[in-house]
């Protein structure tokens, strides 16, 4: 045998080599290595390798003392040791998956003489299966929000497994084929026009492969649907992709977790945000939103816009301080609500101005009379602040003699409410 050519062949596989190779004498002393095991090292050149042991070479002297221990349990129990997976660090010190297989160097007599140690970086290939391994627990153990999980191989078009549970008295049915179970959760969305809907029309394997090819690894759709016993309840549904380790195939794991109690609690807090947070009246810009709906969809009727600016409000700020101020807002807008109908739309403008609309009313009296109500009502409220002179003043229009848009009305009402104040205040003008 050439042992010189031998040599030189195994240089040229260690200089080329991706993967970390060493070479250890039976004294644990460094023959050789690769280039990206010297990398590894935080070392340049091989000459920094040679000739030292793991304790010289390696700062942190627990992670030497381990490779030694290691290496003195391979030659003790005399047997190589393949594939085992553990954490390395790459070129940068960046944390990887590498496996490993150390082998036991003999000589003629069949002595043990060194060790070879070989390390493939197999970060991707280990991360891809703890995924999959992930995902895969939730087929024997659902978390506690979560109504199903569907396991799907799109390859082979089968639902692989499924699992599911029941949440508040509810539960998801259970399919037996994929079509099946687009089929329901379509049927169960509330609203057929969401993303989830759309997802569910087109699951096919071409969509879900072109979806993987985008790069997506995760589609989250959050809707309300309806369940097992008719009651509806928003949910989280969750689409994972991935790779079947073993057979290759494009695979999803859909999930369904409730969401309903925080989804509620969103929807009121939207729902709060519509109103004027001081008075709990609706705020300037959803009382427009709702006036111009109505005066769209009721044109055949009469309805009044009444505007309303509070007189001399500045001097009770001034007098007896900007909380009794609010105060008097708070309690007047209360009041206010009080006396026109539900059906009818009563918002706050900002500071002391208020408006309001009366709907589908039909004797000018039935308005005139709201008017010196809401005078009377400011005089009531005003009655707790004696040491200043509140009154109100009130400008009036009518959709659709004054116009039959929102803007026209407003700016009507608001002019007559001008007339009000130079009129002497306290009063309510028709424009
Ligand atoms: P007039 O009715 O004669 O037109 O005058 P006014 O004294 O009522 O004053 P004006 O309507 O011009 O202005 C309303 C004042 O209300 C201005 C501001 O200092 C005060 N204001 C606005 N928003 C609030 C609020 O949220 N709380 C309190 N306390 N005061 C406010
Ligand atoms: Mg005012």
């Amino acid at each position: 045998m050439d042992n010189e050519l031998i040599k030189s062949a195994f240089d040229v596989i260690l200089e080329n080599s991706t993967d970390l190779v060493f070479v250890k004498d039976i004294n644990l002393v460094y023959q050789t290595a690769s280039m990206p095991f010297i990398k590894m090292t935080g070392k340049s050149s091989l000459s920094e390798i040679v000739g030292h042991t793991d304790l010289e070479i390696f700062e942190d002297e627990s992670l030497a003392k381990r490779y030694i221990a290691d290496d003195h349990k391979l030659l003790s129990i005399d047997r190589d040791l393949t594939d085992y997976v553990e954490p390395i660090t790459d070129d940068n010190g960046n944390a990887r998956y590498g496996s490993t297989s150390k082998f036991i160097l003999r000589n003629d007599a069949g002595k043990a003489i060194g060790i070879l140690g070989i390390t493939k970086d197999i970060t991707h290939e280990y991360i891809a299966r703890k995924r999959y391994q992930q995902e895969f627990n939730y087929l024997f153990e659902l978390p506690k929000d979560t109504y199903a999980v569907c396991y799907i191989d799109i390859d082979s078009w089968r639902i692989i497994s499924q699992r599911r549970q029941k949440i508040s008295s509810c539960t998801l049915q259970e399919c037996n084929t994929i079509e099946e179970m687009c089929d329901y959760a379509i049927s169960s969305i509330i609203d057929q026009k969401c993303k989830a809907a759309e997802f569910y029309n087109h699951f096919t394997a071409e969509n879900l492969h072109d979806i993987y090819s985008s790069g997506r690894r995760t589609l989250t759709f959050k809707y309300e649907r309806k369940l097992s016993d008719t009651s509806t309840r928003w949910i989280r549904n969750e689409v994972n992709f991935l790779t079947d380790v073993d057979t290759g195939h494009l695979c999803v794991v859909l999930s369904a977790k409730d969401i309903n109690e925080i989804k509620l609690e969103q929807l009121k807090l939207a729902e709060a945000a519509k109103l004027d947070s001081m008075t709990m009246l609706l705020n300037h810009e959803t009382s427009m939103e709702y006036i111009k709906s109505i005066l769209t969809n009721e044109n055949d009727r009469q309805h009044a816009l009444f505007m309303l600016d509070i007189d001399n409000f500045k001097s009770l700020n001034d007098t007896l301080g900007h909380q009794a101020g609010d105060k008097f807002l708070i309690e007047f807008a209360k009041e206010l609500k009080n006396h026109f109908r539900e059906s009818d739309i009563v918002g706050r403008i900002g500071g002391d101005e208020f408006f309001a609309l009366m709907r589908n009313v039909t004797e000018l009296d039935q308005i005139k009379r709201k008017a010196e109500d809401i005078l009377e009502i400011i005089q009531e409220t005003a009655a707790e602040f004696p040491q200043v002179k509140l009154g109100g003043s009130i400008g009036i229009s009518l959709y659709p003699k004054d116009g039959t848009q929102l803007d026209e009305l407003y700016a009507k009402s608001d002019s007559a409410l001008y007339t009000a104040k130079r009129n002497g205040k306290n009063a309510f003008v028709f424009i």
